[in-house]
């Protein structure tokens, strides 16, 4: 008997999207992790878009999903773009010059999503184009893509709230006057049930918590939207927070917060946290009980830079983790069980063989 329902049954939303292909299990029913991959079927954070210069076309990404067993995928522009005419293709790399949010990335990528067909992989499009310390025109930007295109976007993010490696390059930081100012956003997203992933660093090496009041203040605020702190508020700035500081600030959070859920993409989280034994020891423990609400995903940059090689690096250096975890866990977050609840999709992820 199996519990897992027939993914090619399930009702497709996109357009372009085709349904997920059924992954052969090597035991009847249930996935046997001993021998079958721990690399997650879900990847729910990818830049479609470069920050500047030439992007990976959508088809050649689906060719990688396919090969790699990725069979879910939230498809993000960038939150902020270099000027069209800049030569640079990393922020980092041009302090000075001015990036910005923008709604040309989440045109380009429904475009691409709606004339390309990518069999046995799930697209979800997500609306990238907030400034969120300039909340006025949200809402009427979500109205300007809903009216071209009805019921194709389904998320919102990464969108930055704080993100202090931009901050050279002129991105302003939100502040609480600016969140307080997300109601009519907010509200639309809640009724919407569509979650919003928001990229904000916790603080940096000096400090911290140096910037926890902000994700704080949009909780505070907003405590019934779905919310999904990217990156587990890690970033480059804040590789040495003491794993017990850093697991009791979001513990404290996920409890007082029914509705916030983590992200744990980005391989700084594997490079600082996860790859070393005794703070991993610290953290597997907190995922196996937040489970239900951690989402996987690689933060690939679909920079024509890159190739097959290195997506297929970073989503196994971004999966690793998932080879520590308990069954449960492994089930929710690898094979994308908290995935298709955030979503509300009815896909079921299958059960664990018994050991
Ligand atoms: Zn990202």
């Amino acid at each position: 008997m199996t519990r897992w329902r027939s993914l090619a049954a399930t009702t497709v939303v996109l357009v372009a999207v085709g349904a997920p292909a059924e992954p052969a299990l090597a035991r009847a029913g249930c996935f046997d992790r001993s021998t079958e991959p721990y690399t997650s079927v879900v990847d729910s954070h990818v830049h479609l878009r470069p920050f500047g210069g030439r992007g990976i076309p959508l088809t050649e990404m689906g060719d990688y999903w396919r090969r790699t067993g990725v069979r879910y995928v939230n498809i993000y522009g960038i939150g902020q773009i270099l000027p069209a005419d800049s030569p640079c293709t990393y922020y980092l790399d041009c302090p000075g010059t001015p990036v910005l949010p923008s709604m040309r990335n989440d045109l380009d990528n429904v475009h691409d999503a709606m004339q390309t067909k990518i069999d046995g992989v799930r697209l979800t499009l997500s609306m990238t184009f907030p400034d969120l310390a300039n909340p006025a025109g949200i809402v009427d930007g979500m109205r300007t893509l809903d009216a071209a295109y009805p019921g194709q976007f389904t998320w919102m993010g990464e969108v930055n709230l704080i993100k202090q490696a931009l901050l050279p390059n002129d991105a302003e930081p939100a502040t609480l006057e600016d969140i307080a100012a997300w109601w009519p956003f907010m509200d639309e997203l809640r009724r919407r049930d569509i979650p919003i992933t928001i990229h904000s660093d916790l603080g940096n090496d000096a400090d911290p918590l140096k910037y926890l009041y902000l994700m704080e203040g949009v909780l505070a605020l907003y405590p019934n939207n779905k919310i999904v702190w990217a990156h587990m508020g890690l970033s480059e700035q804040l590789t040495t927070i003491e794993p017990r500081l850093h697991i009791a600030t979001l513990r404290r959070l996920m409890d007082q917060y029914p509705k916030l859920y983590l992200d744990i993409a980005w391989r700084v989280l594997e490079d600082n946290c996860f790859c070393n034994e005794p703070t991993r020891e610290q953290y597997v423990p907190f995922l196996n009980e937040y489970s239900s609400r951690i989402i996987p995903g690689t933060d690939f940059v679909a920079s024509r830079k890159k190739n097959f090689s290195t997506y297929q690096e970073e989503l196994d250096v971004t999966s690793k983790i998932n080879k520590f975890v308990s069954d449960n866990a492994f089930r929710n977050i690898a094979l994308g069980q908290s995935y298709f609840d955030l979503l509300g999709l009815p896909d079921e992820a299958p059960p664990i063989c018994p050991a």
